[in-house]
């Protein structure tokens, strides 16, 4: 495959370039030449390969997770520490040269936990999860954390309750017009929108008290399935407990940017910025119903009501009829240790370049779906490796296999890990592949871009279990049925894969070491969700989610072939004709952002001018007009569109190279000079960093992807430009238009410096000859 193909094809009218499934019909004829690799590795990489992905077995990914999730295992417990001694030595029996990585950080757990409704009615959440008589692991309550959201503040308050729907920036924007203040009130907000660590914050900006958080039918209950145990569907009583931390910065709370070891310095417990500042409560739809139907007031506009059967108001309603709440939650402040199980295959011709792969241990209760249905998959690849070693496959790089305990409470264990090990990490890594919970249905795929031509080629290696066809076509089939950018799905040779932001334990990797990294896993089918309960169990996972457990081994087939193939390859396969696609895409996104936030002024000051929001205000339930503001000003984005640009020539230029030393059957591949161009190649992510890290979050060095300060785990690109956009704070947005075309300049020279090491190889010297 020629991959500046990409490049080329916008260049051409639609019917000159080739339908894309004939493209992978043709490969299967004649064996095709992997990305990276001379023509003698390349087959026998494709044979090792296809003895690999006959190798995992479901029924073994059963019983690693029936195994793991039979008991409680979240940070600090007996058998999160029994389960890390287990893979342990499950690794060192497989072969594998395996040890458990310690740290100590501070993990909270609930010491007190009260909701009460005070007036004008009685009621006390129950704050419990019921046992299930058909779930043989529900009773385990003496093991089981109650329901809490970790790193909330301690505090005792009263105060009258709102409604503020998922309690996102924009649900206080539309508070405000219809002239409710949370000031001095307990905010009650549903799941959902954001990630739950921002609404509190949101809150706590607002002036509010306290926050209850509450899942709601229409999420993931009877809304969406049957309620459990009949059907997947959240019941009543069921309840999302989970990690509120600021995202400031990921890992322990007391070692920001440092390994969390026995002895390192920590800050005080009140120093760290990224506890709450307020308290905060998770609770079920049982205890939301009395709450919610006490709250008088007005009316909640139509997008803010949920699937309880009662009138949602928005409060706080005045006098005697205000519902009003005392909360009260107190936490153990305690240090725990995390165990992080490591284990290494060494490289036989490239010790020293890693491969790295993860996914979690740690759970909220029992976990069966998250994370033991990724846990589970990936011993099950490690079992495989380790038998495929012993029948001769040596890889040429080392192969580094982590399951990472603490991920729940703020992916502790791997930032740890990667902060302890982040100078090693950045002579070494070639790749972090992660997954996490895993499911039924379609592929996804997220990651650096420099790495989407590269999964994307592993993924038509790779049969879905239930149609047949290969994970990357029913992927390209459920795109094109999803109905967006229908042409360009159909004809771009590779499927977009989306950025990372926050969510699980790449982000340390990414935006921290500046290590490409991927996200896998399979889902989409099947509905309703026991997410962070006391049924997300084995009873519930093997009788709603992959029951067969075939997209357990879907899983361990795509990620194993993905660490084989980028271990054994000549040259990192790594393709920066995508990155730079993508990156122009950003640039015009945010050049648009700034004008739709421009159109978008204009026209409500227009209207304010113009009476329409007086005009359209219902006397008896008023809504005020939005507040005028003052147009943004235009912003200088030539240093990005500069940025960009060379870029993507730098690319063009390297994937040239590229194609000049495949000819010939890959000679200049297998040449003895080939591990300088990928030593230039590994430096390539971490041009794009800023080592000052994004204007208000020095953390997060990476400037082309970061997660959303006001969004958790969704994704910001060119996150120091476009976050100040959407924030109007415009000298910042005005600096960061220059600092990152900066750095995708900076991004440009580092691929011309591996470009130009390859040329030196080829016996071509880098004349582009046919393939
Ligand atoms: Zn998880």
């Amino acid at each position: 495959m020629n991959p500046s193909r990409l490049l080329a094809i916008a260049l051409l009218p639609t019917l000159i370039s080739p339908p894309p499934f004939a493209l992978a019909q043709q490969k299967a004829d004649a064996p095709k030449l992997l990305d990276g690799y001379s023509r003698a590795a390349s087959d026998a990489e494709q044979g090792w390969e296809e003895k690999f992905r006959a190798m995992p077995v479901p029924d073994n990914v059963r019983e690693n997770m029936r195994r793991l999730s039979a008991r409680p295992h979240n940070v600090g417990s007996p058998y999160d520490r029994d389960n890390a001694e287990w893979m342990l030595s499950k690794f060192k029996e497989w072969g594998w040269d395996a040890e458990i990585e310690n740290f100590y950080v501070l993990f909270p757990t609930p010491k007190e936990r009260l909701v009460e409704l005070v007036g004008p009615t009685k009621f006390t959440a129950s704050l419990k999860e019921p046992v299930v008589p058909e779930d043989p692991t529900s009773n385990q309550t003496a093991e089981q954390l109650p329901t809490y959201n970790a790193y909330s503040g301690d505090g005792d308050v009263t105060g009258p309750l709102v409604y503020v729907n998922y309690g996102t920036r924009e649900d206080y924007e539309e508070l405000d017009r219809l002239g409710i203040s949370v000031k001095g009130a307990i905010v009650i907000a549903r799941y959902g929108a954001a990630w739950r660590g921002i609404k509190p914050k949101v809150a706590a900006e607002h002036g509010a008290l306290g926050c209850i958080i509450y899942s709601d039918p229409a999420q993931d209950g009877y809304g969406v399935a049957e309620s459990f145990p009949k059907g997947a569907g959240r019941p009543k009583d069921g309840v999302q407990r989970g990690g509120v931390n600021d995202t400031a910065f990921p890992g322990d709370p007391l070692t920001p940017g440092v390994g969390a070891t026995k002895d390192a310095k920590r800050l005080e417990i009140k120093d760290t910025p990224i506890i709450t500042k307020i308290p905060v409560i998770p609770i079920s739809y049982a205890d939301a119903t009395p709450l919610l139907s006490a709250i008088t007031g007005k009316v909640a506009p139509a997008n803010w009501r949920g699937g309880l059967p009662i009138t949602y108001h928005i409060g706080p309603g005045t006098g005697a009829d205000a519902a009003k709440v005392h909360l009260k939650m107190f936490s153990n402040w305690d240090i725990k240790p995390l165990y992080d199980v490591i284990a290494k295959i060494p490289g036989s011709t490239e010790p020293d370049e890693w491969v790295i792969r993860g996914n979690h241990h740690d759970a909220w209760v029992n976990g069966a779906e998250d994370p033991i249905s990724g846990a589970s998959a990936e011993l099950e690849e490690a079992r495989a490796l380790g038998e495929l070693r012993k029948q001769g496959w040596k890889p040429r790089r080392t192969i580094v296999y982590c399951v990472w305990d603490g991920e729940e409470p703020g992916l502790l264990g791997s930032t740890e890990w990667v902060e302890t090990h982040v100078e090693e990490l950045q002579k070494k890594a070639v790749m972090y592949l992660n997954s996490d919970s895993n499911g039924r249905g379609y592929l996804y795929m997220e990651g650096s871009h420099g790495l989407e031509h590269f999964i994307n080629g592993v993924a038509a290696d790779i049969k879905d279990p239930e149609k047949g066809i290969t994970a990357q076509q029913r992927a390209r089939l459920a795109e094109i049925a999803g109905g967006t950018e229908r042409s360009e799905v159909r004809s771009r040779t590779d499927l977009r894969i989306d950025a990372l932001g926050d969510g699980s334990d790449y982000v340390s990797f990414l935006d921290f070491a500046g290590v490409p990294s991927l996200d896998i896993g399979f889902g989409g089918e099947g509905r309703g969700s026991e997410y962070h309960s006391i049924y997300d169990d084995y009873y519930w996972y093997s009788h709603f989610a992959d029951t067969k457990f075939v997209y357990g081994r879907a899983l361990a087939q795509t990620a194993g072939s993905a660490v084989m193939r980028m271990a054994d390859a000549e040259l990192l396969p790594y393709n920066f004709a995508n990155t730079a696609e993508t990156v122009q895409g950003y640039v015009d996104e945010v050049k648009k952002l700034l004008k739709t936030e421009q159109d978008d002024i204009a026209e409500k000051n227009k209207e304010i001018d113009e009476g329409v929001f007086d005009a359209t205000s219902d006397p008896e339930s008023p809504i005020a007009a939005p507040k005028r503001e003052d147009a943004p000003p235009f912003l200088n984005f030539a240093p990005l569109e500069n940025g960009a640009t060379a870029l993507t020539a730098s690319a063009k230029a390297y994937q040239a190279a590229v194609q000049a030393a495949e000819a010939n059957n890959g000679a200049a591949l297998d040449a003895a000079g080939i591990d300088e161009v990928n030593q230039l190649l590994m430096k390539t992510e971490r041009a794009y960093f800023n080592p000052a890290g994004l204007p208000e979050r020095s953390y997060f060095k990476h400037q082309l992807y970061a997660p959303g300060a006001y969004t958790g785990y969704g994704v910001k690109t060119l996150p120091a430009v476009r976050e100040a956009i959407e924030q109007r704070k415009w000298s910042i947005a005005d600096s960061s238009t220059v600092s990152v075309g900066k750095v995708l300049i900076n991004g440009a020279a580092a691929i011309d410096a591996a470009t130009a090491r390859l040329k030196a190889l080829s016996p071509s010297g880098g004349v582009v000859a046919g393939k």
